[in-house]
């Protein structure tokens, strides 16, 4: 309920104001978006300015922060740590809005210069003043009230970018001030961290750093990783030689030993300020840290003297904001998507909210665990986050807003109320098929358990299939995806190879009387077709795909572009890849044993072999089918398959000493116990159990026959394909004569693979001059290490 008179909406908003500004300021747990509080703020400015008898000295809008703890020290700023006025139009009105203010409160004509102004980016975290003496920190404080702060020097101690002595020639006395905040990759991690701990998550960064700077035990603070940009000064004495304009002044701070950002100009005019904050909302998505805005300020330190303050605020900034990234709006309901591999992800049906400069409807809760941790219920009132090009997401619910329903047992003074609405459950049958919903031990996400039987699945399936990367048909837009499926001319890929001009022009004709939407045009006996030739003609020119694309459009689950080319160019040919037991894909570089079980599960599954026939039937066929990689030699030696096996404790020493006994799969089938002593019991025995197992007996067989038909397959001659065939290597360092390009070339022409990181996996490393980090990993997990000689000493040269 909103009050409508002025008198007691003033009253409303301030007592609202007050205290999410005491949840915000004071107990940095705000309860509301600060979209929401600027809202509110903005309509309580809008009464005062309306009935200037209704402003008092207690209002919001004209205090800055809030109170300081009892708990901390209070330190007076002898330099008060103002606010900054809000410009919240976010268009490059704002930008010249500000200006034409400043022009005018200087009283300057159109005749005069464009003022310059320094321009920076608002850091959304915590602002601190630090006080250095004689260039050595002595004192940090929070801004508080704005002229009593809390004496955080313990805690701001522990931040390492923060110098505790200044570099250079500092002035006796400077008090720097600026924003402690968090990274956006820190806080993640450090949320990580907590939810594995079992302990409390932080809203945001910006309440995670304020949390920190404020907490009571520096020891904690300590583990909090925090950040810091300078962007002012408060009390000064004694500099010799001081800046006069404010970004000269940034560019001393940064001379000290201070962090002060490096994404800041100087600029002249609004047209100066309006590209400022244009092109930073272009940047603002792949910052590492959370901005809300820009901040404007007249460059010249005498004009901003001249200009001087309001109650709360300097004339001469402003903080131009960006449209808000987080906003409240309500949750109409939440309905439950079924992707592509079945996965069931629920999502907020919202009332239309404008935020991070778009309208959205529907944001997604991930998963089931989600919705439960974050309790959203159809009803509340929630916090959505859009940021960058990020699916918008629910970030928490407001409690308090909750709809609640009385309920029997109370009374008119004291009744007993409920949530109206219950927790939200997962649906326990599919809400497109009807199948059993399935969530495995272990996994987040719950699945549909109809696979393609489930028309949502053969949907997402179709449109996978079908995507620019993968088959790229032409013309094979979403609706027609959809029709197909719904009205059953398409039940899995194979079909579309089968789909006839008649069939298409029924299918539009159905849909469309199923819409009651006949164009005019049919009713008068014309029909349209090009739009169906086209389609045909796309379908028909999909047929001879590379075979990589057409792996990569099959949906196997963990498998993109790059694992698909990997595939494609190690077996050649489509008939050995959907016959290849795990351990065979688990030997491939860059094939994990997640990846590799899932490309053997996917084709385990006679229905996809089934679908892959129909697709081979109906005229679908590679490329570019080869004879496999000669570089499978090596991979197929026994003690490598054996590694790769998924025995427990057969590592690959044990492996390689199994492949001196067994020296095949075949042989390792028949093996004789006895000739397994020179293996310690532990492994021995591992080995057995697994041995005893029927199916991997089976799978044994498999791989000795898919052993033996690719080994037949090489091609005789293993010359050309050069030295390096199947090895990676890694280049750190430079070399001493040789470029980067030249090295890596001349690798791949023996053969061999380049690779960025340094794994298991990896033959050698290249270590030139300054080698980093790779080297070092290379060393820790005892990878072969050459020099540049040993490099051509390798290749066969000199
Ligand atoms: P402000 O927006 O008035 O700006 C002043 C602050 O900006 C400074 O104290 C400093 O910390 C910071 N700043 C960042 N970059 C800067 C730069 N380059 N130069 C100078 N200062 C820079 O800050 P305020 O008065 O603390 O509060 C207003 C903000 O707090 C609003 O965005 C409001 O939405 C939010 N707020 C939210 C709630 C809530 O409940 N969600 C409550 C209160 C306030």
């Amino acid at each position: 309920m909103t009050a409508s008179d002025p008198v007691s909406r003033a009253a409303e908003l301030r007592a609202l104001l007050h205290r999410y500004g005491h949840e915000y300021y004071v107990l940095d747990a705000p309860s509301v978006p600060d979209g929401e509080y600027d809202r509110l703020f903005r309509e309580l400015e809008a009464i005062e300015a309306a009935h200037p008898a209704l402003k008092s000295t207690d209002s919001p809008t004209q205090r800055v922060g809030g109170k300081p703890l009892p708990q901390f020290q209070p330190v007076p700023h002898a330099v008060p740590m103002l606010s900054i006025r809000t410009e919240t139009d976010v268009t490059a009105q704002g930008a010249l809005a500000f200006d034409a203010s400043v022009r005018k409160e200087l009283a300057l004509t159109e005749a005069d210069a464009p003022v310059d102004y320094a321009a920076e980016l608002k850091f959304d975290g915590l602002a601190i003043s630090l006080r250095y003496e004689g260039g050595v920190l002595v004192r940090a404080a929070t801004r508080g009230d704005g002229v009593t702060g809390e004496d955080v020097t313990q805690n701001i101690r522990t931040v390492g970018q923060i110098p505790l002595r200044l570099f250079g020639n500092a002035p006796p006395l400077l008090e720097v001030r600026g924003e402690v905040y968090m990274r956006r990759d820190d806080f993640d991690a450090m949320n990580e961290k907590q939810l594995a701990a079992g302990a409390k998550t932080f809203v945001n960064p910006r309440n995670a750093a304020a949390g920190a700077v404020r907490q009571l035990d520096p020891a904690i603070a300590a583990t909090r990783p925090l950040s810091f940009f300078a962007y002012g000064v408060g009390e000064v004495s004694g500099w010799e030689g001081a800046p006069a304009a404010h970004s000269a002044l940034l560019d001393a701070l940064a001379g000290f030993g201070l962090p002060v950002c490096a994404e800041r100009v100087r600029t002249q005019g609004g047209a100066g300020l309006a590209a400022f904050h244009d092109r930073v909302a272009g940047l603002r998505a792949a910052l590492p840290f959370d901005i809300d805005g820009v901040v404007y300020k007249v460059d010249a330190l005498a004009l901003q003297q001249e200009l001087g303050f309001r109650s709360r605020e300097p004339r001469w900034a402003v903080a131009h904001k960006f449209p808000a990234q987080e906003m409240l709006t309500t949750v109409e309901a939440i309905d439950v998507q079924v992707g592509r591999t079945g996965a069931i992800t629920p999502v907020a049906r919202l009332q239309p909210v404008f935020v991070g400069g778009v309208t959205v409807t529907n944001a997604t809760l991930h998963n089931e665990d989600e919705v439960r941790r974050k309790d959203v219920r159809v009803g509340d009132t929630v916090i959505v986050r859009r940021a960058g090009d990020v699916i918008p997401e629910v970030v928490g619910v407001v409690l308090e807003r909750r709809p609640m329903v009385d309920e029997a047992g109370g009374d008119l003074f004291s009744p007993v109320q409920r949530p109206q609405y219950a927790p939200f459950e997962l649906p326990k049958a599919c809400p497109v098929c009807g199948s059993h919903v399935v969530r495995e031990e272990g996994e987040t996400i719950a699945r549909c358990s109809g696979g393609l039987f489930c028309s949502a699945q053969r949907k997402e399936a179709i449109r996978h299939f079908a995507g620019r990367r993968m088959m790229d048909i032409e013309g094979l837009g979403e609706r027609y995806i959809d029709n197909l499926v719904d009205l059953d001319y398409v039940h899995g890929i194979a079909d579309l190879y089968r789909l006839t001009l008649a069939d298409l022009l029924e299918m539009k004709q159905r849909a469309d009387e199923r819409d009651g939407m006949v164009p005019e045009t049919v009713k008068a006996g014309q029909v349209a077709s090009k739009w169906a030739e086209n389609l045909i003609d796309g379908i028909a020119a999909s047929k001879r795909p590379p075979l990589a694309r057409l792996l990569f459009a099959l949906g196997i689950r963990h498998v993109g572009e790059s694992t698909a080319k990997t595939l494609a160019d190690w077996f050649g040919d489509l008939a050995l890849i959907r016959q290849a037991p795990a351990p065979l894909l688990r030997v491939l570089p860059d094939v994990g044993a997640t990846v590799a079980d899932s490309i053997a599960d996917f084709f385990a599954e006679p229905k996809n072999q089934q679908a892959l026939d129909a697709l081979l039937a109906a005229g679908v066929a590679p490329a570019d089918t080869h004879a496999p990689s000669a570089a499978w030699r090596d991979k197929l030696a026994p003690a490598e398959l054996y590694a790769a096996l998924g025995v427990a404790k057969l590592t690959p020493v044990r492996a390689r000493q199994l492949a001196e006994v067994a020296p095949s799969p075949q042989a390792l089938i028949d093996l004789d116990e006895s000739t397994l002593s020179g293996l310690p019991a532990d492994v021995r025995a591992s080995l057995l159990a697994w041995l005893a197992n029927a199916e991997n007996g089976a799978m044994l067989r498999a791989l000795g026959a898919q052993r033996d038909a690719l080994l037949e397959s090489l091609p005789a001659d293993l010359a050309p394909q050069g030295v390096l065939s199947g090895k990676t290597l890694v280049l750190t360092g430079a070399l001493p004569s040789l470029t980067r390009d030249e090295a890596q070339a001349m690798i791949e022409a023996a053969g061999g693979k380049v690779s960025g990181s340094v794994s298991k996996k990896t033959d050698y490393v290249v270590a030139g001059e300054a080698a980093g980090s790779k080297l070092a990993k290379a060393e820790s997990l005892s990878v072969a290490v050459l020099d540049e000689q040993g490099l051509r000493a390798l290749l066969g040269g000199v």
